[in-house]
């Protein structure tokens, strides 16, 4: 439902919680946050409120410059602590909004080639399909170009990767995603109110455009994967 990603300069745990409480007013069932700290990726997750997610933050803190963080409105699997985003499995974890019409398929090549999930959710399918890219091999960019082709449905996504704290990676389709540049920091948005305290210097990406952002800024691509760039406008939402 709900979704924002910073490639920071700065520690990002809270910022993400404050662009979650930004789009509250969307409604959710479920909250979590993700951030990639020293190889890891380090996942808080949390049914309800995000003062429950805030509190299990207060315990166990995410640290990190670089993170992504979801509020969940439930469409595929039981609204809980399992099935609430991020989904990670080895290098990947991700946030979706929307849904993956053919999940069941996916599934079922993938545990098939005995990958194992942990949610009843259609899109931990992504974060298994481009896992799967990047341990064999591939670079972030290359996964997900590989696997975006393979969706359908609905998605706005953002990426995190395990050994990337560099750079995130977002898609959209049917789903809108917003760029926002900052000062030595890039971020990713469902919605330009959750970035309003970070930047007003947004990007609106286009339909089936993606985009890797680093600290220093964005290169977005077309569904054709060709190099494009997207006006840079004043959000007009300030904090
Ligand atoms: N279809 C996904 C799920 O049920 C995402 C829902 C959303 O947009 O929050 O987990």
């Amino acid at each position: 439902c709900g979704i924002i990603g910073i490639v920071g300069s700065a520690p990002v745990q809270d910022r993400l919680v404050d662009g979650l409480k930004r789009m509250e007013y969307r409604g959710y069932d479920s909250a979590g946050v993700c951030t990639v700290d020293h190889g890891q990726l380090i996942r808080r997750r949390a049914e309800g409120k995000l003062a429950n997610l805030v509190r299990v933050l207060a315990e166990d803190p995410a640290p990190g410059t670089t993170g992504i963080a979801h509020t969940r409105w439930a469409t595929h699997g039981k609204p809980n602590t399992k099935n609430a985003h991020p989904h990670a499995t080895g290098e990947v974890a991700l946030v979706h909004n929307g849904i993956i019409e053919n999940f069941k398929s996916l599934r079922e090549e993938l545990e098939a080639r005995g990958r194992v999930f942990e949610s009843e959710t259609d899109t931990e399918v992504v974060a298994h399909l481009i896992s799967e890219q990047v341990e064999n091999g591939a670079s972030p960019e290359d996964a997900v170009k590989v696997v975006l082709p393979r969706l359908r449905g609905a998605f706005a996504l953002a990426v995190a990767f395990r050994q990337h704290p560099e750079l995130l990676i977002g898609a959209r389709l049917g789903s809108p995603l917003v760029v926002g540049y900052g000062e030595g920091e890039t971020y990713l948005g469902s919605d330009a109110i959750a970035l309003a305290p970070l930047t007003q210097r947004i990007s609106y990406l286009d339909e089936g455009d993606w985009v890797v952002i680093t600290s220093t800024g964005a290169r977005i691509f077309d569904k054709d994967n060709n190099p494009v760039e997207r006006e840079i406008v004043a959000s007009g939402v300030t904090s």
